[in-house]
C-alpha cells in the first residue's frame, strides 16, 4: 500500500464506524498562552473534553498534523538520529465525544490493524495501565480484558503511570490509556529476546504505533478523581511509523512519504543516501563516519522542510521571537546540515517545497495553495544565514582544532576540564554575530565531542539584555505586515509577494 493508500484506508475505516471526517486544524496554535503549535490530534478538541463547548459529532475521525518541537513534546534531538521521531508529523484519530467507549476502541482498532492493514498479529504487543497504589489508581482490568479476546496473554504488557495515564493537567479530563506496538525485528532476533522485553525499552525496531487514551475521570483542585459522566475515547496513531511497518521497513524514512525528498536531496548533492551508514565508535562523536554524516544531513533536510513548510503555510513565519524563532531554528539546522555535510554552499533547501506541497496536494491543500510564498520565505531565510554561516563554522573549527590539538599534546598544559568546553563568550559570539542559534552550536560541539558552557552563554545573554534593555522598546519581528495598499511586487530577495489569500509580508 502507498502511504496515500494507508491514510485513506484509515480514515475510510473509521468513517464506516460511523465517524465524521474532520480536517486537521493548522500546526500553530494562536491564543492559547500553554502551547505554540499542534503537538496531538486531541488539541483542537481540548474545549469539547473540558466541559467548555459542545461536540458538534458524537463521533470524528482525521489527519492531524503535528509538530513536536518544543515544551513537554520536543524530539528535535532524535530526529535523523533515530528512525521514528519526527519534528512534522501525522496523527491519526479517531474520537468518542460521550459516545462509544473502551469496548469498541479497542475492538476497532484491533480490527483495523489485522483485518485492514493485515499486520500479523503475534508481532503486536499491547499494554495497558497496571494501576498506582500510591496515587489511589486503579488497575485498567476492564483494557485487559478486552484485550484478552483477540491477544494472547504473553503479548499483554501492564505499564506504569508515566506511560499508561493520561492527564491533561493539574486538574481536568483524565484517565488510562492502551498503546500497541509493533515489533519489526527479524525472526532471529526475535528468537533470541522476546519482543515483551523490549517494548519502552528504546529499542529502534520495536516501536510504538497507536495510542488509545480512556478519559473517565475528572481531576479535581484537591487532587482526588471523580467519575466523568460522560465518558471519551482519544486515539492517537503516528502516519509514518504506521507507513513504515507496513510497507516492511526498518526506517521511516525509507517509506515514500520521506524517499521521494531524500533522493532528490541525493541527486543534487551527488552522493548517494546510504540508510545502513551507522554511527561509528562512539555515539556521534568525531569518529562518526562521512556516510553517515551525510545520511543524518538528508534525514534531516527532509524533516525539518515539513515542519518548516507547513509552520510557514500555517501563519508562522520565521523570526527572532517565541514560535519564530523555534521555526528559524528548525530551519538553520537543515541549512547547517545541507552546507556542511552535503556541499550546499548555495540556498537549496526551498527547492524541496514544490515536491512536498505536490505530496500534499489533497491532504493539506494549505500547503500547495501556498507553495510559492513558502519557497520564497524559505529562499529568503537561507540566503540571509548564508551570508554569516561559513565564517561561524570556520571560527567553531578553528576553536575546536586548537582545543583537540592541546587535547592530545604530550605536554598536557591544558588538560583540564575546560579544553572540553565551547567558551560561553564564543557561544555567545556565534549566536549574535553569526545567527548560530544555541541549540546549533550545541550540535556541532556534540559532534565534535564537546560540551557548550552554558552557564556562560547565559552570562553574555543577560549582560547583552541589561545593555540592551533601556535602548529596546518594542520587541518586533523581522517580518512586517504590509497594508492592503503596499502593493509589492518580488523585486529581488529583499521583498516578497505573498499569493492567493495569504496576508503580505515584507522582511526588515
Ligand atoms: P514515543 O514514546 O515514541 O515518543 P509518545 O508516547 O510520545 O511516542 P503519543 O503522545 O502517545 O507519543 O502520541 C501518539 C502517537 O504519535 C505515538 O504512538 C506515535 O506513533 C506517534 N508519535 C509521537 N511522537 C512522534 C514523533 N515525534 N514523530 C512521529 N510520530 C510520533
Ligand atoms: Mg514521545
Ligand atoms: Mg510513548
Ligand atoms: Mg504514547
Amino acid at each position: 500500500m502507498t502511504a496515500q493508500e494507508i491514510r485513506q484506508a484509515f480514515l475510510d475505516f473509521f468513517a464506516s464506524k460511523g465517524h465524521t471526517i474532520v480536517p486537521s486544524a493548522p500546526i500553530v496554535v494562536k491564543n492559547d498562552p500553554t502551547l505554540m503549535f499542534t503537538n496531538a490530534g486531541m488539541n483542537q478538541f481540548k474545549d469539547i473534553f473540558l466541559g467548555e463547548a459542545p461536540a458538534k459529532f458524537p463521533r470524528v475521525a482525521d489527519t492531524q498534523r503535528c509538530l513536536r518541537v518544543s515544551g513537554k513534546h520536543n524530539d528535535l534531538e532524535e530526529v535523523g538520529i533515530d528512525t521514528y521521531h519526527h519534528t512534522m508529523f501525522e496523527m491519526l484519530g479517531n474520537w468518542s465525544f460521550g459516545d462509544y467507549f473502551k469496548k469498541e476502541a479497542i475492538e476497532w482498532s484491533w480490527e483495523l490493524l489485522t483485518e485492514v492493514y493485515k499486520l500479523p498479529k503475534d508481532r503486536l504487543y499491547v499494554t495497558y495501565f497496571q494501576g498506582d497504589e500510591k496515587e489511589g489508581l486503579e488497575r485498567d482490568q476492564e483494557a485487559y480484558d478486552l484485550w484478552k479476546q483477540f491477544v494472547a496473554e504473553d503479548h499483554i504488557l501492564p505499564g506504569n503511570k508515566k506511560d499508561n495515564f493520561w492527564e491533561m493537567g493539574e486538574t481536568g479530563p483524565c484517565g488510562p490509556c492502551s498503546e500497541i506496538h509493533f515489533d519489526g525485528r527479524t525472526d532471529e532476533e526475535r528468537v533470541a529476546v522476546s519482543g515483551a522485553q523490549l517494548v519502552n525499552a528504546d529499542d529502534p525496531n520495536v516501536i510504538e504505533i497507536w495510542n488509545n487514551v480512556f478519559m473517565q475521570f475528572n481531576r479535581l483542585k484537591d487532587g482526588s478523581l471523580q467519575s466523568l459522566p460522560a465518558k471519551h475515547v482519544d486515539t492517537g496513531m503516528g502516519f509514518e511509523r504506521l507507513v513504515r511497518v507496513l510497507q516492511n521497513k526498518t526506517s521511516n524514512y525509507d517509506t515514500d512519504v520521506f524517499m521521494p525528498l531524500i533522493n532528490f536531496i541525493a541527486g543534487k548533492s551527488g552522493k548517494v543516501y546510504d540508510k545502513e551508514a551507522l554511527p561509528s565508535g562512539e555515539g556521534l562523536g568525531g569518529a562518526s563516519s562521512s556516510a553517515w554524516n551525510e545520511a543524518v544531513a538528508m534525514r534531516v533536510m527532509a524533516d525539518h522542510i515539513r515542519a518548516i513548510s507547513f509552520a510557514i503555510a500555517d501563519g508562522q513565519l520565521p523570526s527572532n521571537n517565541k514560535a519564530g524563532y523555534v521555526i528559524r531554528r528548525i530551519l538553520r539546522r537543515a541549512v547547517r546540515y545541507q552546507y556542511q555535510y552535503l556541499g550546499f554552499k548555495e540556498p537549496f533547501l526551498n527547492q524541496l517545497v514544490p515536491l512536498l506541497a505536490e505530496q500534499f496536494k489533497g491532504v493539506f491543500d494549505e500547503l500547495w495553495n501556498q507553495k510559492d510564498f513558502v519557497q520564497k520565505v524559505v529562499l529568503e531565510e537561507e540566503v540571509s544565514f548564508l551570508r554569516t554561516l561559513g565564517l561561524g563554522i570556520r571560527k567553531i573549527n578553528d576553536y575546536i582544532l586548537v582545543k583537540k590539538t592541546f587535547e592530545s599534546s604530550p605536554i598536557q598544559v591544558l588538560t583540564d576540564s575546560s579544553t572540553n568546553i565551547i567558551s560561553g563568550p564564543l557561544a555567545f559570539e556565534l549566536q549574535d554575530t553569526y545567527g548560530f542559534p544555541i541549540d546549533l552550536t550545541e550540535l556541532i560541539a556534540r559532534e565534535a565531542g564537546l560540551k557548550v558552557d552554558m552557564q556562560g552563554f547565559e552570562a553574555e545573554l543577560q549582560k547583552q539584555k541589561d545593555r540592551s534593555r533601556a535602548a529596546t522598546a518594542i520587541d518586533t519581528g523581522d517580518w512586517i505586515l504590509l497594508q492592503e495598499e503596499d502593493n509589492v511586487e518580488f523585486t529581488g530577495y529583499d521583498e516578497l509577494e505573498t499569493v492567493a489569500h495569504v496576508v503580505k509580508y515584507r522582511k526588515v
